[in-house]
């Protein structure tokens, strides 16, 4: 298959970019670089199965030749606003990659008669009342909080993709992201799991927004492409939830980078930094990716953590 991967250059689609050449797809990669970077994709340059356009999806999308699979993953994707890379302090790009992008995106797949995927999130759950979150809750959103720009656009998104599947017949497919970590994560984009590692690293203390109390679940890369590439092949047209239900608060996960780094300068509290609609609890329930995809994730935090902290320990060198 000859497969459009919007966001191509950002940490998923650069990994999936390789993940589908394995498979024996060819890739046609599409990013701005607003968030991304050509660095996660030099090792690319020159692959016969792989061409790269440099252009904002918020635009008209223009790709000669046909194309099989449209996968839209062009978004910023971190909600901190202490990062100039983070949603907050790019919302109207957010939110055309999320509305305009996934238009034009929709448009490639229906004039290819192309299958589509759309990356979407579990912040359409917003701060979620159900816990954990099944395909079927409907979500807690704030309309016009900080995360809002990226929350209703992604919300949007799956809108307009179920209206093309419904309306225009289109083969269209929904993944609903929770966190997932690892190599080629922006280290400044502002996430917690950069963030942390970058600071143990640095024998900083950790920067905890608010008490810590908040709960995360963090999914491997590689568990996570896996478990996308299953829902493509799959027949499933709605929603589904990808991520690792291993749920931990952000205090105790703190705690797990210092000690598996050996920082000793502990924590700092910024009661300040923590958004008001940052979600208290965040956990995938994953039955219907078992049940439909016989898929669940099988890296564990320690052995994740290792793999990526060894990531960013190369980049304190350069
Ligand atoms: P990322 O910032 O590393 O990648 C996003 C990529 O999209 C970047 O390369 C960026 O330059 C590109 N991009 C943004 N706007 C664009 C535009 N208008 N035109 C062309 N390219 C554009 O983030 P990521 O973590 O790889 O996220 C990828 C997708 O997965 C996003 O849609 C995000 O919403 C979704 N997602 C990610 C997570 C996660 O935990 N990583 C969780 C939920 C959803
Ligand atoms: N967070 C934190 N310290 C940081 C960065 C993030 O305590 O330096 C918190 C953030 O407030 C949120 C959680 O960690 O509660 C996860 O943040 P992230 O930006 O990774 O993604 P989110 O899941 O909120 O979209």
């Amino acid at each position: 298959m000859r497969v459009l991967i919007t966001g191509a250059a950002g940490f998923l689609g650069s990994h999936l970019s390789d993940y589908l050449i394995t498979q024996g797809h060819s890739v046609v990669g599409m990013d701005n670089f607003v968030t991304g970077s050509p660095e996660n994709i030099a090792h690319l340059a020159g692959n016969q199965s792989f061409e790269f356009y440099e252009h904002d999806v918020s635009n008209y999308i223009f790709i000669p030749g046909k194309v099989d699979v449209v996968m839209h993953f062009a978004s910023p994707a971190s909600p901190n606003p202490a990062s100039p890379f983070s949603y907050p302090n790019l919302p109207i790009q957010t939110m055309k990659a999320g509305a305009l992008g996934t238009h034009n995106s929709l448009g490639v797949a229906k004039a290819n008669n192309a299958r589509f995927l759309l990356a979407s999130t579990s912040e359409i759950y917003g701060d979620p009342l159900e816990h954990p979150q099944k395909e079927t809750y409907w979500g807690h959103a704030d309309p016009i909080g900080f995360r809002s720009v990226y929350d209703e656009a992604k919300r949007f998104a799956e809108a307009l993709t179920m209206a093309y599947h419904r309306y225009h017949g289109l083969d269209t497919r929904i993944v609903r992201i929770f966190n997932t970590y690892g190599p080629r994560m922006r280290v400044d984009d502002g996430r917690v799991v950069p963030n942390f590692i970058m600071q143990a690293l640095n024998n900083k203390p950790l920067t905890i927004y608010g008490d810590g109390s908040q709960t995360r679940s963090f999914c491997y890369v590689s568990d996570l492409i896996e478990g996308i590439y299953l829902l493509l092949m799959s027949e499933e047209h709605l929603p589904v939830n990808i991520g690792n239900p291993q749920e931990i608060s952000i205090l105790q996960f703190a705690e797990e980078i210092n000690r598996i780094i050996g920082n000793s300068t502990g924590i700092v509290r910024k009661m300040d930094l923590r958004l008001g609609d940052d979600p208290q609890r965040r956990q995938p329930d994953i039955t219907k990716a078992k049940t439909i995809l016989n898929w669940e994730p099988k890296m564990d935090l320690q052995s994740g953590l290792a793999l990526t902290i060894d990531f960013f320990r190369s980049k304190l060198v350069q």
